[in-house]
């Protein structure tokens, strides 16, 4: 399988090389030359498989560069820190069944994807004798995931910026905690943004960039993007477990347009389902998009802090992976539409709107805090689960969506320990925490406190960086936000 630009340059790659590269070499993103075909006889087969197992199975259909053998390894060591069947399903009544992918050490969906980057890139950058100095900007989640996910490895280093003061107490134990010495938190004095920019300003100098060997691990990641495509084929396989083959939908509370647009691969890969209903929080610029045919991406100022962080976005990176699709993998019109993008601020495809829903099943709908804490509540109510915020969004909206005799697979994507505040607003209950949560927030805290001074952190960066041979060109991604 090789990889090819959504702006239709460079040269086809191999996954190895495009999971190091982040944004190709044009600007565009990388998108498989053609998307690998699952029939049904292979579906059924793969019920009996272990989650590791049918990992090894789906990306083996990406990554035709990794043998088998080492690809069954890296997904053992990826997911076993998790629960025997990694991904858990729950009903919990009204034909909605909850996708639990919090079960990873940062009780966050982005550890299914990040645990296995870690593998994966630990080993591409072992056959290439290169190492990798991750440097990234966080407010919260991603950031978390990535170093839990590459604490320790060899080859890499993680330099996370974050605001100083502005995460919750429980992010910033669970990023500062950590004291391998491959991970490095710096507290920037000042806003989430301002973090973003030192990252722009650091990948924007190339000199520096490739004398640094630095890279990213963000959401644009194909190595996150097809990790993900795993636990739709999972869930759709426990779903029909005992009725065979039908259709299921799926609901996506959603950001960057990452974990959706895994499962849009899954159902053209082939997977029997019905509708990918995308739920947004008031920060909805892709229910815009999906309602409307027209993406005008917000700016930073007009985008608003809820009660769901980690949807708050004001464009949506991966977009570009489902607009290759939508004009049918042409290179030209990706580039038209954005460039129309920087030139006038949106592009506009109303024109193929009933597309969205018809062709792909997409569909889409927008969850405020007074949505969120009613469904917490009535969900609570009605089956004794706590949700979390982001799930409560996705519930809200795939209730607007379930039709009859389909399963909705509503996708966890946090943990309700993560987001208590909100919980106790909503129940009036205090989580308790378990005993290795206690010991994390009790833990030593390892961070270094920076002003918002480039040439302090390239400073820091030149004396603590690993040292080897570089990848050569690396281009990041990392103008494009991510939190
Ligand atoms: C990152 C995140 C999302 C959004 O996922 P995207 O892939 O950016 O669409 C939703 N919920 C939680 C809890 C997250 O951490």
């Amino acid at each position: 399988m090789r990889y090819i630009s959504t702006r239709g340059g460079g040269e086809p790659l191999s996954y190895s090389e495009a999971l190091l590269e982040g944004l190709a070499r044009d600007g565009g993103l990388a998108v498989p030359a053609e998307l690998p075909h699952v029939d049904g006889e292979t579906l059924e087969r793969w019920r009996a498989l272990t989650y590791p197992q049918l990992a090894t199975e789906v990306l083996a259909l990406f990554a035709t560069d990794i043998p088998r053998d080492d690809l069954a390894r890296m997904t053992a060591a990826a997911y076993e820190s998790f629960p025997s069947e990694v991904v858990p399903l729950r009903p919990i009544g009204d034909g909605l069944t909850l996708v639990g992918l919090s079960e990873g050490p940062t009780l966050a969906f982005k550890d299914m994807a990040m645990q296995f980057l870690g593998q994966v890139l630990e080993y591409a950058l072992e056959r290439s004798g290169a190492v990798l100095n991750v440097l990234g900007a966080t407010s919260g989640d991603t950031g978390s995931a990535a170093e839990h996910a590459l604490r320790g490895k060899d080859r890499i280093s993680v330099f996370m910026l974050s605001p100083l003061g502005r995460m919750s107490p429980f992010q910033r134990a669970q990023m500062f905690s950590l004291d391998d010495a491959n991970v490095h938190n710096i507290a920037i004095a000042g806003v989430f943004d301002d973090c973003q920019n030192l990252v722009k300003q650091l990948a924007g100098d190339l000199e520096f960039k490739r004398a640094q060997s630095l890279g990213a691990v963000n959401s644009i990641n194909l190595a996150r993007i097809t990790a993900q495509v795993v636990y739709y084929f999972w869930a759709w396989l426990r779903a029909t477990d005992a009725t065979g083959g039908a259709e299921v939908s799926f609901t996506v509370p959603s950001g960057n347009f990452g974990n959706i647009l895994s499962g849009f691969y899954a159902k053209r890969m082939g997977l029997p389902v019905r509708r990918l209903v995308l739920a947004t929080n008031e920060n909805n610029v892709l229910d815009e998009f999906f309602r409307t045919g027209v993406y005008r991406p917000r700016a930073a100022a007009e985008t608003l802090a809820t009660s769901s962080p980690s949807m708050d976005i004001s464009k949506a990176s991966n977009l570009e992976r489902f607009a290759f699709e939508l004009f049918d993998r042409d290179p030209a019109r990706v580039s038209a539409a954005w460039r129309e993008l920087d030139e006038q601020g949106f592009f506009d495809v109303t024109g193929d709107q009933p597309r969205f829903a018809e062709e792909f099943g997409l569909v889409s709908g927008t969850s405020t805090h007074d949505d969120r804490i009613e469904t917490i509540r009535s969900v609570h109510a009605g089956s004794g689960d706590i949700i979390d915020p982001h799930t409560a969004d996705g519930v809200k909206v795939a209730r607007e969506h379930v039709e009859d005799g389909v399963p909705m697979l509503v996708l966890e994507t946090a943990k309700p320990e993560k987001f208590a505040e909100t919980i106790h607003e909503a129940l009036g209950v205090q989580l308790e925490y378990p005993a290795e949560l206690h010991a994390m927030l009790a833990a030593p805290q390892h961070v270094t406190e920076m002003a918002d001074d480039a040439q302090q952190l390239r400073a820091f960066i030149e004396a603590a960086a690993l040292r080897g041979d570089t990848m050569g060109d690396i281009t990041t991604g990392a103008a494009r936000h991510d939190s």
